[in-house]
């Protein structure tokens, strides 16, 4: 398993072995702590998308006729191997992404969260059942799996994100094929390594690294019946277009502009913990991280200050350093883009009140790194509010009341994730029922909904009809077939052509 990983090369995974593909095209995996090329990964291109698409259609006859429980003490094994190899995975997601080790960890068990779950698929699959619906006649319903399927998946959760698709799709009878993030493609594939030791057969599970000409080949492919996807909107849009247009089910989860209200009677040194592990927490490289604060009546002067205090004395370091409370951001062009989002809020005037850029890591001064940014008086109008910056920047715009809160949370473009932070009931329940967020907290800063609930965002946010994980997923890898039947004996004489009624 080691040398797998040590291996400088990042191939591909396909029926059950590690292979180079058949392309010539590479690109470079760097540790962003040091800034250094760590790796090479080999791009692929269509012939093995090809490859892996055939490998998972000559498994699925097989895999789906395998029984259900058989299907679960496959992902009961998996789970173990997971769970034993947890910190080892956990290390690898740190060198190749750089978020802190503990929220690597973290990420690992959020994971394997979904593989439990996807562990009861027997019951998850079992159909319903009406015994006489007509007299003799009985009808019920199974899910079925769909055949291949596929996943494309963003850099900031090479182990989570993944893991709320194959799981379940596998579970429930499909085979399945994985495109990585280019950046940090190497959980995915000792993922692959350990669900061949945990017995799954060849083909089922397969790894294609590479950039658009993978994802085209995936979506264009006629074996491939669903794509899911996640990562940013703009992508995920084309996603959602292209495989529809190519008769594919799709799912493809997009960006967010996550915000926090802070009601005057909210307990104020919590919420300042929160907002501050929500906002800068993984370099703020988080789909649900927390980017915009709307702070209410008075609460701003109140926190600022401190807030401010909080982002300038953030521990900045390699992730593997223990008491590192944030790492370093995934590459040099996003760590340039997120430093020309602060510069773009100094110019359209919102006030810097703490400015992370240019932050140098003693010892790693080639590393990705930028220190925690603090804006106040940021207004609805600025690009900073508007689009998604995907890094340590936290946006704090004032305003007047609750209601001027959802409305500006309501007319953005985004609806992944919201947080309100209060003491009074009535307003946490008008928050829930009125806001056009699909998920939603209550004092909870990142309201990531457990295995069971499934994970999904509404407007712009989310392109398709199911949510990721959850029985949501279940739905999403499977389809109704309804069968009503009878037997000789209750079959009546002559040909009946008028409308099937309940006799
Ligand atoms: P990205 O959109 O750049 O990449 C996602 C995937 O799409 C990768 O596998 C990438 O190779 C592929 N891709 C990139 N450009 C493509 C193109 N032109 N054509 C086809 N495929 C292409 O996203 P990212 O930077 O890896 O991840 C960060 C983004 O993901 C953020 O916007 C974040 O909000 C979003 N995200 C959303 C969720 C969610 O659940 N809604 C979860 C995690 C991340």
């Amino acid at each position: 398993m080691q040398a797998y990983i040590d291996s400088a090369d990042v191939g591909h995974f396909i029926h059950g072995e590690r292979v180079n593909g058949t392309g010539t095209r590479s690109q470079s995996v760097f540790n962003p702590a040091t800034g250094a090329r760590a790796r090479k990964l080999l791009l692929g291109e269509a012939a093995d998308v090809e490859a892996a698409v055939a490998s998972a259609k000559a498994a699925f006859p097989t895999w789906r006729d395998t029984p259900p429980i058989r299907r679960a003490r496959v992902m009961l094994r998996f789970l173990e191997l997971m769970n034993r190899h947890r910190d080892e995975l956990a290390a690898i997601i740190t060198a190749e992404h750089g978020k802190v080790f503990s929220d690597a960890q973290g990420e690992v068990s959020r994971g394997i969260d979904v593989i439990e779950f996807a562990c009861g698929i027997p019951q998850l699959l079992k159909g319903d059942y009406t015994e006489q619906v007509s007299t003799g006649i009985d009808n019920w319903t199974t899910r079925q799996p769909l055949g291949v399927v596929a996943g494309i998946t963003p850099f900031n959760f090479p182990c989570m994100v993944p893991c709320w698709m194959f799981p379940v799709a596998i579970a429930a009878g499909n085979s399945f094929v994985l495109k990585p993030s280019e950046r940090d493609p190497s959980a995915a594939l000792f993922m692959a390594h350990l669900l061949k030791q945990a017995g799954l057969p060849d083909g089922v599970f397969n790894v294609v690294q590479g950039d658009k000409v993978v994802v085209d080949a995936l979506l264009t492919h006629p074996d491939v019946k669903a794509v899911s996807f996640v990562g940013s909107t703009p992508i995920a849009n084309y996603i959602y277009e292209t495989g529809a247009k190519h008769g594919k089910r799709v799912q493809a989860l997009g960006g967010a502009k996550n915000h926090m209200v802070v009601m005057p009677d909210a307990d104020l040194d919590k919420t300042i913990d929160a907002l501050v592990g929500a906002a800068y927490g993984s370099a703020g490289e988080r789909c649900m991280a927390i980017s915009v604060a709307l702070l209410v009546g008075d609460v701003a002067d109140k926190i600022i200050p401190k807030l401010a205090e909080r982002a300038r004395n953030l521990i900045v370091k390699n992730g593997m350093e223990a008491d590192a409370e944030m790492g370093p951001i995934v590459t040099r062009q996003a760590l340039e883009r997120i430093e020309s989002y602060i510069a773009e809020g100094v110019k359209e005037g919102a006030t810097l009140v703490v400015d992370g850029r240019g932050l140098k890591v003693p010892g790693h001064e080639d590393g990705f790194f930028t220190g925690g940014t603090l804006f106040d008086n940021v207004t609805p109008e600025m690009r900073i509010y508007k689009e998604e910056i995907f890094g340590p920047v936290l946006a704090c715009v004032r305003v007047n009341d609750f209601t001027e809160a959802v409305e500006l949370i309501n007319a953005h473009e985004f609806g992944n994730g919201v947080a309100c932070f209060t003491r009074d009931g009535h307003v946490a329940r008008e928050f829930g029922r009125r806001i056009e967020v699909g998920m939603v907290g209550i004092n909870v800063p990142i309201p990531v909904p457990m295995a069971w609930h499934g994970f999904g965002g509404w407007k712009r946010s989310l392109f398709g009809d199911t949510h990721a994980y959850g029985e949501e997923g279940v739905r999403f890898y499977t389809k109704q077939k309804s069968i009503m039947q009878r037997w000789p004996e209750s079959i009546e004489k002559g040909a009946e052509f008028a409308m099937p009624t309940t006799k």
